[in-house]
């Protein structure tokens, strides 16, 4: 039983806040702060007369340390869950540092000039937080957050070793819109147009944007198209599962948001680097963001189902053996419950267990640890319990 110090209150954050409020045996306080605090008191409106959770609201800077400070120290949380953007991981770990509050985040940092994210920054706070004595739960979202639990879990109850990880995001919802993004639209588009790259023989292969095509039927979504991405829990997953070969990362994308987003490209939308208009520097991908839908408008329209897992293959009692560990998860059913569609909520839900797990001490280690060097399955059973039930298939299709 505790308090959470929730920082931001965007789609991910409002499915995870809606989740504590569903758990408040062991949310029994939580405090939701962010850049606009309405948004944070429009939230509260809605869910404090439906829960015993006790909802507080403040208004936050995330990017300003000493802001921070004085939030945590007013508030006195258990643990800070980190929901703003990876802009703001390092000054959100500091100020945790520095107060000697357990950090919680769904996202590595990645700085805003140049559209590189890497965990070498939140790692160099291993010591620090190791001497602090407070644990950094870091990349509790899906993927990566889920995804690396099932690979963990894999290792524990399926394998000697695993040699192959492909990692499978599929999204088949329609939102009706010819183009919009799920989630923040400047963090989406900044990782779909960065060059793709995987994990093979101990080193990072790069690809070209989009280059590796291939489909795949996913069980109770069908056929779709999807490409090889970087994404961050290569990094973690790479160093953490032994006797890993190769880990590749592959998400599905429509025809028409491939089309629309290389036209953008082509016409220099996406650029993160400012220019002048009438006189005042903008971001072009910024200017791009405020036209686009507000990822948190899509969940009324959105219908189907996303999938996302980890197909494995590797060694047990010295033969061959390939499993695939998934969840289903269907937009209107999340739409119904949450108010929100299928990415926040598979999102949102996963940061919260991890955000209860590191809050009840089933989880607490000091220092700073990606999901997956943490006991899977209290986690596992919390999925099943919270909204993201899983299946384990044996012999499963590969991706070639
Ligand atoms: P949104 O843009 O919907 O929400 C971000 C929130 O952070 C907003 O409330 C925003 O405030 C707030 N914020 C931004 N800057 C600051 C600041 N300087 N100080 C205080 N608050 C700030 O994003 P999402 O909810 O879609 O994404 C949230 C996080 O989840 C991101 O880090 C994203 O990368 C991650 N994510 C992780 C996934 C996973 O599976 N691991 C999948 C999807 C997302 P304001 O309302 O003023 O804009």
């Amino acid at each position: 039983m505790g308090k959470a110090l929730i920082i931001g209150c965007g789609g991910v954050a409002s499915v995870a806040i809606h989740k504590c409020c569903q758990n408040s045996s062991v949310f029994n306080e939580i405090c939701i702060a962010s850049r606009t605090v309405e948004k944070c008191n429009k939230l509260k409106e809605k869910l404090q007369k439906t829960t015993t959770t006790k909802i507080t609201t403040k208004q936050v800077d995330a990017n300003n340390v000493e802001e921070l400070v004085n939030l945590i120290k007013e508030v006195k949380p258990d643990v800070v869950l980190n929901l703003a953007l990876p802009y703001q991981d390092l000054t959100i770990m500091e100020a945790c540092l520095k107060t000697k509050v357990h950090y919680i985040d769904t996202a590595n940092y990645e700085p805003e000039d140049t559209a590189k994210f890497e965990y070498k920054w939140q790692w160099a706070y291993r010591d620090k937080f190791k001497e602090a004595g407070i644990t950094a739960l870091l990349g509790s979202g899906f993927d990566p957050g889920v995804t690396g639990v099932f690979s963990s879990y894999a290792l524990k109850h399926y394998f000697d070793e695993i040699n192959y990880i492909d990692i499978l995001d599929c999204n088949a919802g329609d939102h009706g819109y010819p183009f919009a993004t799920n989630f923040n639209p400047e963090i989406n588009i900044r990782e779909v147009s960065a060059k793709g790259s995987y994990w093979e023989n101990g080193h990072w292969v790069e690809t070209e944007p989009m280059e590796i095509k291939r489909v795949y039927n996913f069980p109770e979504v069908g056929e779709k198209d999807m490409y090889l991405l970087h994404h961050e829990e290569l990094e973690s997953l790479a160093i953490n599962i032994p006797g890993i070969k190769r880990i590749r990362f592959f998400m599905t994308f429509g025809e028409s948001y491939l089309r629309h987003l290389k036209c953008l490209e082509n016409v220099g939308m996406t650029s993160i680097e400012p220019i002048i208009f009438e006189g005042k520097e903008i971001v072009p991908l910024q200017f791009l963001k405020a036209v686009l839908p507000d990822p948190a408008s899509l969940g009324p329209r959105t219908k189907g189902k996303t999938n996302i897992g980890c197909i494995f293959i590797g060694k047990k009692d010295g033969k061959e053996r390939k499993i695939y560990i998934y969840n289903v998860c269907d937009h209107e059913e999340c739409y119904k419950e949450v108010g929100s569609q299928a990415v926040a909520y598979t999102t949102g839900v996963p940061a919260m267990i991890g955000t209860m797990m590191v809050m009840e001490g089933i989880w607490r280690k000091p220092g700073v640890y990606n999901i997956e060097e943490f006991d899977p399955d209290p986690f596992m059973d919390a999925l099943n319990k919270w909204g993201l039930p899983w299946k384990v298939i044996e012999n499963p299709d590969l991706v070639d």
